[in-house]
C-alpha cells in the first residue's frame, strides 16, 4: 500500500490549478487533493476576468443606448443601479463556484476549503493542522495586487475591492497605465463616473504596439477619460470630502475613490517555499522549466505565481500540459511563444505577435495599417475610428503581428491568432475573400504597405 495520501495535492483552486486536478484526476486516474483557502475559481472567475467582463458589459450601454436613438428607437435612460448590478453579479459568481466545485467532485478530486503549506518536497499541512503525504505537489496559488508604498497607500483601493463597493464614486482616480487600470478607467467612465489615470510612463498599454496604444488612448480621452501620462502620485491623503492625490506633476487633487493597478505580484510568501530547494525570482515568483517542475522533482507550479504570462488561459495550458506529462505518460510544453490577449478597453484593444517596434528591431518589415470610421457608429453620428495593422515579414511574407483597435477586437484577434500561429502570409490573408460589410474585411483588404522599415 502506498504512504501517500495523494498522488498530486494542488494548492489553489484558480484557472491553472483547477484544470490541473480535473484532467491528472478526471482524464488520468490520479488521486488528487487540492486546497483552496479562498473561494474556488481564483482570480480570473471571483475578482478578475469574469466580473470584469461583466462591468465591460455594463459600461458600454449608455453608448448603445445613444445609438439606438440614432437608429430610431425611442429610449429614455434613468440611470444605472450599481447595487442592483453588483446583486445579479455576486449571484453569477456563486454559480460559477458552484460549477467549479461540481465539476472537480465529478471528477473525483477532494476538495479542502483551507489554507496550505508546504512542510517538505512531499508534505502539505492544512490551516486545520492536519498533515497529507502526496506524491507530487503542484502550487497554483496565482497572485495579488501590488500597491507601492506611498504615504497613504492604505487609502486606496486595487481591482480585488472594485466588484463589491458599496455604491459608485463620482470622482475616480486609477493610477497605472497597464490592462488592469486601462480597462477600469473605460468601465468606470462608462458607469458615469468622472474619471483620471495618471501613467508614469509617457503613453498607457507599455508593449503592445505604438500605434495602437496611441489610438486606445485617443478613444479613451475623447469618450472623457482623462489620461494623464508621465504623472505618478507622491502621497495620499484623506479629507472631510474625499481623497486628495498629491502627484509628481505637483498637482493636488480630490478623488472620491483611489484605485492602483499597479502589477501584480507572485503569491508564494507563507508558502513553506523557502528551505525545500525550490527557486525564487526577484519578485518572489516560482522559477520552472519547461514542463512546469521546480528544482525540487516532486514540486510543480503553474500560472501568475510562476511570472512567466500573467493570463487564465495561458494558466490552464499549463496546467493541463502538467497534468499530461506527470500522469498522462505525454510529455507536453506549451508554447508561450504566440500568445494572443485583447485589452477590455472602450475601445478593445486585441493584438498577437510582434508589435511594429519589436518586429522593426529583428528583421525588414512592411506595415499595413487602416483606421477608420466603422458603418455602425459613422451611422449614428460618432466619430469613433476603428484601427487595423499587419505586421509582415519582407523576406517570408509571414504576418508577424497583427493589432486591432475596435469593438469586439477581442472576438477578432481570436481568429486572426489561429491564421498567425499556422504561419500564414500576407498572400494569404489577400486570397481570403471579404466578409461584407464588417469591420475585419479590412484586413483581407490592405493592398499597399503604409511604411516598409
Ligand atoms: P501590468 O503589468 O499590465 O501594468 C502595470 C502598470 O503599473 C504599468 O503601467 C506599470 O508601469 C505601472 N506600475 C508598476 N509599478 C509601478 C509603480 N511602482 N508606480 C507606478 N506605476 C507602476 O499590470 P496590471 O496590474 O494591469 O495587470 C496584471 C496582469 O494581469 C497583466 O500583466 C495581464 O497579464 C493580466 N491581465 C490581463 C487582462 C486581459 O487579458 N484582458 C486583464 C487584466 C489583467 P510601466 O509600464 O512603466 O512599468
Amino acid at each position: 500500500m502506498s504512504d501517500f495520501d495523494y498522488d498530486l495535492f494542488v494548492i489553489g483552486g484558480g484557472s491553472g490549478g483547477v484544470r490541473a486536478s480535473r484532467i491528472a484526476s478526471g482524464e488520468h486516474g490520479a488521486k488528487v487533493g487540492l486546497a483552496e483557502e479562498s473561494r474556488m475559481g481564483g482570480t480570473c472567475v471571483i475578482r478578475g476576468c469574469v466580473p470584469k467582463k461583466l462591468m465591460v458589459f455594463a459600461s458600454g450601454f449608455p453608448e448603445a443606448m445613444e445609438d439606438a436613438r440614432s437608429y430610431g428607437w425611442d429610449v429614455t435612460v434613468r440611470g444605472f443601479d450599481w447595487p442592483r448590478f453588483r446583486t445579479t453579479l455576486e449571484a453569477d459568481l456563486d454559480r460559477l463556484e458552484k460549477a467549479y466545485r461540481t465539476t472537480l467532485t465529478n471528477a473525483g478530486v477532494t476538495i479542502h476549503d483551507a489554507r496550505a503549506t508546504l512542510v517538505d518536497a512531499h508534505t502539505v499541512r492544512l490551516a486545520d493542522g492536519q498533515t497529507l503525504r502526496t506524491r507530487h505537489i503542484l502550487v497554483a496559488t496565482g497572485g495579488r495586487p501590488f500597491v507601492p508604498e506611498i504615504p497613504g497607500a492604505e487609502l486606496a483601493l486595487t481591482s480585488n475591492e472594485m466588484f463589491h463597493l458599496p455604491s459608485l464614486p463620482k470622482r475616480a482616480l486609477v493610477v497605472g497605465g497597464g490592462y488592469i487600470a486601462s480597462e477600469f478607467s473605460c468601465i468606470l467612465n462608462g458607469l458615469g463616473v468622472e474619471v483620471c489615470q495618471y501613467y508614469r510612463g509617457a503613453q498607457i498599454l507599455r508593449g503592445f504596439d505604438d500605434e495602437a496604444r496611441g489610438h486606445v488612448a485617443t478613444a479613451m480621452a475623447a469618450s472623457g477619460i482623462t489620461v494623464q501620462c508621465s504623472t505618478d502620485v507622491l502621497r495620499l491623503e484623506k479629507t472631510e470630502t474625499g481623497i486628495v492625490a498629491v502627484a509628481t506633476d505637483g498637482s493636488s487633487r480630490e478623488f472620491d475613490l483611489v484605485m492602483y493597478a499597479t502589477g501584480r505580484h507572485p503569491n508564494t510568501e507563507g508558502l513553506g517555499l523557502q528551505g525545500l530547494g525550490v527557486e525564487l525570482g526577484r519578485q518572489g515568483q516560482i522559477v520552472v522549466d519547461r514542463y512546469s517542475q521546480t528544482a525540487v522533482p516532486s514540486i510543480f507550479a503553474v500560472g501568475d505565481v510562476t511570472g512567466r504570462v500573467n493570463l487564465t488561459p495561458v494558466a490552464i495550458r499549463e496546467g493541463h500540459a502538467f497534468a499530461d506529462t506527470v500522469f498522462g505518460g505525454k510529455p507536453t510544453v506549451f508554447d508561450h511563444g504566440l500568445i494572443a490577449s485583447a485589452v477590455f478597453t472602450r475601445p478593445e484593444l486585441g493584438s498577437v505577435g510582434l508589435s511594429e517596434e519589436a518586429a522593426r528591431e529583428q528583421e525588414p518589415i512592411e506595415v499595413y495599417s487602416t483606421a477608420f470610421r466603422p458603418m455602425k457608429t459613422a451611422f449614428a453620428g460618432r466619430a469613433d475610428r476603428v484601427m487595423m495593422k499587419l505586421i509582415v515579414s519582407q523576406a517570408t511574407r509571414k504576418v508577424m503581428g497583427c493589432h486591432i483597435v475596435a469593438p469586439e477586437a477581442g472576438e477578432m484577434i481570436q481568429l486572426a491568432a489561429i491564421a498567425i500561429g499556422m504561419g500564414a502570409t500576407k498572400e494569404d490573408f489577400d486570397r481570403t475573400c471579404a466578409v461584407h460589410p464588417t469591420m475585419a474585411e479590412e484586413l483581407v483588404t490592405m493592398r499597399k504597405p503604409v511604411r516598409i522599415a
